[in-house]
């Protein structure tokens, strides 16, 4: 399956709930506040700091932080609420300085499999900050793309599928797209004539997780592989 970063790694204590998490989160990260819930999220907002391996401060961002109800299946909505970084899609944000941290399926992945704010802010934010300081030096010769998105979609799918052929792959997903609702006992959209059930009900059953509109741009980006 698909090789998903282990967020929890460097944490030495549990979390069990989101008032734990909240407490963590707070005493590691003192410029961010809790503002409590709201339309369905419990809202942080406040200063990242960004520090070097030495906890020497390099830069700060000022963020607000949008954590679903359906806390801990979800992963953080994080955006930038000032003008450090440049609204452009080289930079992975929005217009509205929602900040893409990685690809979408790694995203519902590890949202499956429960997603702590306080590791989402000790492992992703830390890296898409650094990444986005050196990309707006220019110097951007040694520097990696910020790996999501676009880049590894197919490779994506190669995985969750595990399927190597691109046409078989792009018939699944067409297929898939125009019946979305896994249908157990009709035959997979892999086209193997095998019951779904017995063949890709576990792919199904993650894709639809994943907003049917997300998939259909995927869809787009493979074919361009072509
Ligand atoms: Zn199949």
């Amino acid at each position: 399956m698909l090789t998903i970063t282990n967020l929890t790694s460097n944490r030495k204590f549990k979390i069990r709930n989101f008032e734990e998490d909240k407490i963590a989160t707070l005493n590691s990260h003192p410029g961010l506040r809790y503002d409590g819930k709201a339309r369905g999220f419990y809202i942080f907002s406040g200063n990242f700091f960004l520090k070097n391996s030495s906890d020497k401060l390099i830069e700060s961002f000022e963020i607000k932080i949008l954590v679903a109800e359906k806390y801990p299946n979800t992963f953080p909505i994080v955006i930038s609420t000032d003008n450090k970084i440049e609204r452009h899609e080289d930079y992975h944000i929005s217009k509205d300085g929602v900040i893409c941290l990685d690809h979408s399926y790694i995203i519902n992945k590890l949202s499956c499999g429960e997603v702590r704010l306080y590791d989402v802010l000790e492992y992703y934010l830390p890296k898409y900050f650094s990444w986005i300081l050196l990309k707006q030096t220019g110097i951007t010769q040694n520097l990696e793309e910020w790996d999501h998105a676009d880049k590894g979609t197919l490779q994506v799918y190669k995985t969750l599928l595990d399927i190597n052929n691109i046409d078989i792959i792009k018939e699944f997903l067409e297929t898939y797209l125009s019946f979305r609702k896994p249908r157990r006992n009709h035959f997979c959209y892999c086209g193997s004539m095998k019951k779904l059930k017995r063949c890709h009900l576990n792919a199904a059953n993650f894709l639809r997780a994943t907003p049917k509109k997300t998939i259909e741009r995927d869809l787009t980006i493979i074919k361009t592989y072509d």
